[in-house]
């Protein structure tokens, strides 16, 4: 298992309060630098490799995954880069603490911000040591046809993830710090997003459209 410290991670408080439409920028400002203060954002992974492609999954490194849309993504590709990337506990404290509503929510929606700014590092990092043009991810938990509960096999392959990184699974399969997020990179000529095979009407995490005739495709049904 490979570490990536994410450093120098900071939000712009304008572009912020634009984005969650917030008036009170000082405050914005001053709750993103309490959430930076905090936060140790890493990820955590390795370089595997599909051992196998079965009609209902793969099993890379001796790991069995169920998700017939994984298995398809996977057509013509080796390797893959299982990971688990968070921005640590700390926020979640901080967040528990607050009596203020509004501060939790703002809070909260600053940390996915942060979650999000500490991917776009980690994908850009596996692209440029990987040599890698393209690279596309699917979660457990993000389409029916791969259920939460395959984080189990993905934990499997990272094993030491809590020691490194402090996360683990609750017995649903969450993940604590919650703002974590776990999957399989792939390499991949489009850029794959779960979202498209998704039809979920209302998502503010929505990536891309619903593709009716991709999910089709995928033998994905709604
Ligand atoms: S639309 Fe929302 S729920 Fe559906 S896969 Fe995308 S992020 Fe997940």
């Amino acid at each position: 298992m490979r570490i990536f410290p994410i450093d120098d991670i900071r939000l712009n408080a304008e572009s912020a309060a634009q984005r969650l439409r917030v008036a009170d920028v000082d405050l914005l400002r001053r709750l993103i630098d309490s959430a930076q203060a905090v936060m140790a954002p890493a990820a955590a992974f390795r370089v595997g490799y599909v051992d196998e492609k079965r009609d209902d999954g793969v099993v890379v490194d001796n790991v069995a995954f169920t998700s017939r849309v994984l298995r398809r993504n996977l057509d013509g590709v080796g390797r893959v880069f299982p990971f688990v990337l968070t921005i640590g506990r700390a926020l979640d404290d901080i967040i528990e603490a607050r009596a203020d509503m509004l501060e939790k929510y703002l809070l909260d929606e600053i940390g996915n911000l942060l979650l999000r700014e500490a991917r776009g590092r980690f994908e850009h990092h596996l692209r440029s040591a990987f040599a890698l043009e393209k690279v596309s991810c699917m979660a457990p938990g993000s389409l029916a046809d791969w259920p939460i509960e395959q984080q189990g096999p993905l934990f499997r392959l990272l094993p030491k993830v809590e020691t490194a990184l402090g996360v683990r699974l609750t017995e649903s399969f969450l993940m604590l710090p919650r703002k974590s997020i776990s999957g399989i990179y792939f390499p991949s000529e489009a850029t794959f997003f779960s979202c498209q095979l998704c039809p979920r009407e209302r998502c503010d995490a929505r990536k891309a459209r619903y593709d009716a005739a991709k999910a089709r495709d995928y033998g994905v049904t709604a």
